[in-house]
């Protein structure tokens, strides 16, 4: 695959300040396809320059001016679409047809929603006596994962470009070819120099210097929320902005009036896409205990159908702890009625789409994110009770209920403490605010809500 050998910064690709390499490789088959620069705080500090000297020029620039640069962005990821998939293909290990609908076909329509909306959002009211001006934050400073690695970016990039902010972009260094992909389609957009910038490392190097940096003025972070705390420290301390979007353990709540077929299908296939490696992934799923080993059946008689038409795990490290959960759910008395932990290939960081049954709410693999194709089927006994097991985690980022009219769903979804649910399999709205309840994060991602998070408020009285 062919990779930069060096930073995005200023508008141009400059030589690392170190030496260091980080290997790019394909997890479908563990071969090295390529190299990148590790960032140093050097690089870092190169590039919140940059982008520093960038914001008066891009804050000023007016909204139809900077939409007209997301809508050019918007197309050149129209344009080079194929090799985004293939490139995220490569690199996070994601089936082709995937990649292309969902790795690289949804960044099209989150950027090309934020051309729209910095063409029409209101950045000046009027409030009796005061018009209040909504003004860029500044310098962001994005940290991102591999999961959805353009997503991901494009989640933060596009907003903050629309707002007039400058970037400096730390992606995930399992996935860094996309996203040097993406600072090539900045470049072809004509988004001036400086404006984005991109450093490659590894995240306790690269990504705290960019998190610590002086320099930035809002930490976009995307990841565990483990390394999210930590972020969320440090912005506290120097009293910095920070958006943090964080873990998930969502609930699939099926109540008994639903079409239970049609909920325990799709709930299989929400989990199994891209590998179970979604942060909103639906991998508990709670049905009513009179229809629970119909439901059991079903998951198991879906999960198989899957076979080996699921990617790999993105890294040896997320292989081998995924395992490690489902021989620990083994351990602790849940039982398996599809996949398990033993490895069904060779070659790649491979796991079988995996269902538990007769999964209590306090076991580890009802508690803590997996990240990998596994679904923990949860019997409850009555609305009080699904509520209780659904709300019982740390987490609250998504979840999905189904029933046999949306009004009872919903009547259910209202009492869920989380931040999106999916009615009776509601579609992805990419103009929805996503973001987490409880320890899922802090702030929201995509439309209007999104944009708002790279917004600060001035008031002027007359
Ligand atoms: P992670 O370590 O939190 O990585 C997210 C991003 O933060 C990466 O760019 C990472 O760099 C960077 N980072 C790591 N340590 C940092 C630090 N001390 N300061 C600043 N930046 C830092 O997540 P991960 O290791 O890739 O995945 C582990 C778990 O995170 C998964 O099992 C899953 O539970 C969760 N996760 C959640 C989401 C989500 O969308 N909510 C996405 C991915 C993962 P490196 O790439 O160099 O580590
Ligand atoms: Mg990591």
């Amino acid at each position: 695959m062919k990779a930069h050998d060096g930073m995005y910064i200023g508008g141009e690709w400059r030589a690392a300040a170190g030496t260091d390499a980080i290997e790019v490789v394909d997890p479908a088959n563990e071969q090295i396809i390529a190299h990148v620069p590790a960032g140093t705080a050097e690089d870092v500090d190169a590039a919140v320059r940059a982008a520093r000297a960038a914001l008066p020029g891009w804050a000023a620039t007016p909204p139809a001016g900077r939409a007209a640069r997301v809508a050019a962005l918007r197309d050149v990821l129209v344009a080079r679409k194929g090799e985004i998939a293939a490139t995220v293909t490569a690199e996070l290990g994601a089936p082709l047809p995937f990649s292309q609908a969902v790795h690289a076909g949804v960044p099209i329509l989150v950027a090309g929603s934020y051309a729209e909306l910095a063409a029409s959002y209101a950045f000046e009211e009027k409030v009796g006596n005061s018009t209040v001006y909504a003004e860029p934050v500044g310098v962001v400073g994005a940290i991102t994962p591999w999961n959805y690695p353009l997503h991901q970016i494009v989640a933060k990039v596009a907003p903050a470009l629309a707002a007039g902010c400058t970037i400096v972009l730390k992606p995930a260094e399992d996935t860094p070819l996309t996203a040097q992909l993406f600072a090539e389609a900045v470049h072809e957009a004509g988004i001036p120099a400086g404006v984005f910038n991109l450093v490659t490392g590894l995240g306790p190097v690269a990504g705290q210097a960019l998190a610590e940096h002086d320099g930035v003025d809002l930490v976009s972070f995307t990841g565990s929320t483990a390394v999210g705390k930590q972020i969320g420290a440090t912005a506290g301390a120097a009293v910095k902005r920070v958006a943090l979007e964080l873990g998930g353990k969502s609930a699939n709540v099926i109540l008994p009036s639903a079409d239970l077929a049609k909920a325990v299908g799709v709930g299989v296939a929400n989990v199994m896409g891209n590998s179970g490696q979604t942060c909103s992934a639906w991998t508990r799923m709670l049905v009513h205990s009179s229809q629970y080993d119909e439901a059991v059946a079903l998951a198991a008689e879906a999960a198989a159908k899957y076979g080996d038409r699921i990617g790999p795990l993105v890294n040896a490290k997320q292989h081998a702890r995924v395992r490690g959960y489902i021989e620990q759910g083994v351990a602790e008395g849940a039982r398996l009625v599809a996949g398990g932990p033993e490895a069904p290939r060779e070659q790649g960081y491979f796991v079988s789409p995996t269902v538990f049954a007769d999964v209590t709410p306090e076991m580890t693999i009802a508690q803590e994110e997996i990240f990998g194709p596994v679904v923990s089927l949860i019997r409850y006994e009555d609305e009080d009770d699904a509520l209780r097991i659904a709300n019982g985690t740390v987490y609250g980022l998504a979840g999905a209920v189904w029933a046999g009219d949306d009004a009872e769903a919903v009547a259910f979804a209202r009492r869920m403490d989380t931040g999106q649910v999916d009615i009776n399999g509601g579609r992805f709205n990419p103009l929805a605010p996503f973001g987490g309840y409880k320890q899922s994060g802090v702030g929201r991602e995509l439309g209007s809500h999104g944009l708002a998070e790279y917004l600060q408020t001035k008031s002027l009285q007359f």
